[in-house]
């Protein structure tokens, strides 16, 4: 799963954030390797998995070149979804909730997790388990760990996939996933999968790549933990009025339902919004594509799962298409999105100007979003926070 970006996207090849910091590794591989295996075992991991896992080991080159891959499209929600979410893999994903509908009850019982929110995640991270990769996690995780650029994050990865090992929830053999070490069905990192996966099919194995019970139950053991509230909404399509204080949406902002109510916003199937329950007004697309009230279960829990606003907002409008909810409405006017090249141009620009929209990546995350609405207001656009052809072009011009 998540952390950074990596992960969805790994299905098409794999990112990064252009994060283009050099640096340079001092210690041969297999002298960091030494190095590494004193630290592992002085941290508890046995010698026999220390030699079982680590001798001979080699560094790959090939997991580097990925890790310094960087995406060069643009992605718009509804194409973006509209990928991932095929009619194929719904009605799969109904067919799955279906055949393991007490499974499902228990596991909502003891977690408070719908089934259509680990479903929805199944299915992104490994279509139902049938893509889970076939790296080598050790040898993977041992080359991300030794290259100076993102060791910190890899080294306890390494030592969380060696403790996996140890402790006997997965052979050496059986330890294959994506290329940065994410394993199993709801392609966990080995730390998440060391704290937080559970046997629930009782034989003796943590085993997320085999399983059913262990991963849909480890998956709700993990959304429990990063806050989920049993009983509560995530993410619903909402229909816009017209006009509207575009300003007021973003993920900065929270209201009542009773205050969108007031504003002519409603549910899709025109119901009133009513009551003091908070929400943010997502407009992936701008204030013209698809609106989506999303919750505290979206705040807190989905954007702790994967950073990414798309990946997130994909995977919360997913689990509501299992759940029982239409497709999205269309655009009700033409979409003037942006390229990859001109929102890193966008960027730049807004940079230059002062504005934090972190990294320049082509991909617009929520503080892109925050800049684009203040610089809207100044240009007096409708303040939706997406960017345009037009503002781009008057930021240009000054
Ligand atoms: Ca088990």
């Amino acid at each position: 799963m998540k952390k950074i970006l990596i992960i969805l996207l790994s299905l098409w090849g794999g990112i990064n954030l252009g994060m283009a910091n050099e640096c340079q590794n001092t210690l041969s591989f297999d002298r960091w390797l030494n190095e590494f295996k004193q630290e592992a075992h002085h941290r508890g991991i046995s010698l026999a998995t220390l030699n079982a896992t680590l001798n001979q080991l080699r560094y790959n080159p090939t997991i580097i070149k990925r890790d310094r891959r960087q995406i060069q499209f643009a992605q718009r929600f509804d194409h973006f979804s509209a990928k991932l979410i095929s009619p194929y893999r719904i009605k799969k994903g109904k067919r799955l909730m279906r055949k393991y509908r007490n499974l499902f009850a228990t596991i909502e019982r003891q977690y408070g997790v719908p089934a259509s929110v680990i479903t929805a995640y199944w299915g992104l991270e490994s279509s139902y388990g049938a893509v889970q990769g076939k790296f080598g996690t050790i040898r993977s995780l041992a080359t991300l760990a030794y290259d100076c650029r993102r060791s910190s994050k890899f080294r306890p990865e390494l030592l969380s996939a060696l403790a996996i090992i140890d402790r006997g929830d997965l052979r050496i053999s059986e330890m294959r996933g994506a290329w940065a070490g994410e394993l199993g069905q709801t392609q966990f990192l080995p730390s998440f999968y060391r704290q937080y996966a559970v046997d629930f099919d009782r034989d003796g194995r943590r085993d997320l790549i085999h399983s059913i019970p262990d991963v849909l139950a480890s998956t709700a053991n993990y959304l429990k933990h990063a806050g989920w509230q049993r009983g509560k909404p995530w993410l619903e399509e909402v229909i816009l009025p017209k006009q509207m204080p575009w300003e007021q949406s973003g993920l900065e902002h929270s209201y009542s339902l009773d205050h969108w109510a007031k504003l002519g916003i409603k549910r899709r199937n025109r119901q009133p919004l009513k009551g003091r329950t908070e929400a943010s007004l997502l407009l992936p697309m701008g204030r013209n594509g698809v609106a989506f009230l999303v919750y505290a279960n979206f705040k807190n829990v989905y954007l702790k799962w994967n950073e990414s606003l798309l990946y997130s907002t994909t995977a919360a409008y997913f689990a509501t298409r299992l759940a029982g909810a239409t497709k999205h409405k269309p655009a009700r006017a033409k979409i003037d999105s942006l390229s990859f090249q001109e929102i890193k141009k966008l960027q730049y620009l807004l940079r230059q100007r002062g504005y934090d929209i972190g990294e320049i990546d082509g991909i617009i995350g929520a503080k892109t979003r925050i800049a684009v609405k203040q610089i809207q207001k100044i240009y007096h656009l409708p303040a939706d926070g997406y960017p345009t052809k037009r503002l781009l072009k008057r930021l240009q011009q000054r």
